[in-house]
């Protein structure tokens, strides 16, 4: 699911210590650098919310994986 990166989502990611992308998520397979449902990076690898892209941008949108299970 992705919603829009407003400052608040990330002012409140920072105040409430969210735990979100796959860095966090049981799933992630962190020597193989890859999810192990093999799913696709929609986003939610980004870490933090408002890490710049390639080309230095704020991203515009935030990725949340319904599979995600805090490890
Ligand atoms: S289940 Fe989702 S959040 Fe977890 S590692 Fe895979 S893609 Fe990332």
């Amino acid at each position: 699911m992705k919603f829009p990166l407003t400052d608040q989502l990330i002012e409140e990611a920072r105040r409430f210590n969210l735990r979100s992308a796959c860095c966090h998520c049981f799933y992630w397979r962190p020597g193989e650098d890859r999810c192990a449902h093999d799913w696709p990076d929609e986003g939610q690898r980004r870490w933090p919310l408002d890490a710049p892209d390639a080309s230095g941008a704020r991203p515009t949108e935030a990725a949340f994986c319904k599979e995600f299970e805090l490890k």
